[in-house]
């Protein structure tokens, strides 16, 4: 009874920062990193009715192939055939919002990405490129994510995990682009939504885990972080984004010991990494008696937060982002002319490693066991029944 209380509580207190009208259809940025200036578009399935500044357009193939350039301050939208003319806006609605189309641009040249839902073509207030914006339902947009974060060819157990995930932060981040006049973009940014998601076992796991959603024990939606592998123990998210967390908590993890990303090295030349040490953390290297060297350094019995030789005291992280490293998870040797990396891992370490999870899930752990193994004290929600509590 008393979990009922609190689950039913949950769900109110919940409702008060979750925008209902963004459950079902989400809008999304598409190619943000690219700077655009022609685009084609073309219906795959679905009839798509095209609409210039708000007007339904007529007399044009609405099977056909849009090729859309920018001109001066506008649109200017042609067919194969002919022109159309030229708009500030462009909508590609289909009906009832169950279309897919191509999309391609062509100044300059990409790859041809198909998505699912409606397009609305602008361009960006200085008027230099594109804005193309994905309004499409939440499910799909979440099955694309998957599949572009985790890629194809992996067990149906660890997509389903990785889909909670993505649609935890989704839900969680819904103004981040709001004055912009979306809500996430397609890049890592927010999340990588590289097209939609194609492989059955990607749809399958979306869609089986429908509307859940993780939160924590104030039941607020977590940071669903993770990251590619942790080299055998994830990171306190305090000490990486000085956020503390009750869930986001250092785990020791043998499960991703083996796999692609576990170990890595790197050579750096000596005088550069003195260089280094001495001109941007100021470190008097020519001075024996106050420089150890800092060439010899160890986190073989766990993590570190900081660098440190003698009086230096540099924060790991800083190291990592300045030599573009792997992780902050390594141990440095001096070898002739040159140190050493010698490193474990690959990424911030935060949250949930993914080649550690996914061979949970080979080994046949739940999506259940495994979320609550890299996140501590976290609950799954369905969205599904806000509604209903919503209508109360
Ligand atoms: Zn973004
Ligand atoms: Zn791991």
């Amino acid at each position: 009874m008393k979990k009922l209380l609190i689950i039913f509580i949950s769900y109110i207190l919940f409702t008060s920062f979750v925008r209902p009208e963004n459950l079902t259809s989400v809008s999304i940025r598409i190619m943000t990193t690219r700077v655009i200036t022609t685009v084609v578009f073309s219906p795959t399935s679905g009839d798509y009715l095209v609409y210039g500044d708000g007007e339904l357009l007529k007399d044009y193939d609405p099977t056909g192939i849009f090729q859309m350039s920018i001109d001066k301050d506008s649109i200017l939208l042609k067919t194969f055939e002919r022109t159309i003319g030229k708009f500030a806006s462009l909508k590609f609605y289909s009906k009832e919002n169950v279309g897919e189309f191509k999309i391609k641009a062509v100044v300059p040249t990409s790859r041809v990405r198909t998505y699912d839902g409606n397009l609305e073509v602008s361009l960006t207030p200085d008027k230099a490129q594109f804005l193309l914006i994905n309004k499409v339902s939440l499910e799909n947009y979440i099955a694309g994510v998957v599949q572009s974060e985790a890629g194809k060819n992996i067990s149906l157990e660890y997509y389903k995990l990785q889909a909670i995930l993505c649609r935890t932060f989704l839900l969680s981040h819904l103004n981040r682009h709001e004055p912009e006049g979306f809500q996430l973009c397609d890049d890592v940014h927010c999340q990588a939504y590289l097209n939609k998601g194609t492989e059955a076992n990607i749809v399958k796991g979306v869609f089986e885990t429908k509307g859940l959603v993780i939160v924590d024990n104030d039941l607020n939606l977590i940071t669903s972080a993770f990251h590619s592998n942790c080299g055998g123990v994830t990171c306190n998210s305090q000490d990486v984004w000085s956020i503390s967390t009750s869930y986001l908590k250092s785990v020791k993890d043998t499960f991703c010991l083996h796999s692609f990303n576990a170990v890595w090295q790197r050579t750096v030349p000596l005088e550069d990494w003195k260089a280094y040490l001495q001109l941007k953390h100021k470190y008097p290297v020519d001075d024996s008696s106050k420089f150890a060297g800092a060439t010899s350094y160890s986190q073989a019995n766990g993590r570190n937060i900081f660098f440190m030789d003698r009086n230096l005291k540099i924060p790991l992280k800083t190291i990592r982002a300045d030599f573009k490293l792997r992780s902050t998870y390594f141990s440095i040797e001096q070898i002739g002319d040159s140190v050493r990396f010698n490193g474990r891992g690959y990424g911030h370490g935060v949250g949930l490693c993914q080649e550690g999870a996914m061979r949970q899930a080979v080994l046949g752990y739940s999506y259940k066991s495994i979320l609550n193994f890299y996140y501590k004290d976290v609950h799954l929600v369905d969205l599904s029944a806000l509604s209903y509590f919503r209508q109360e």
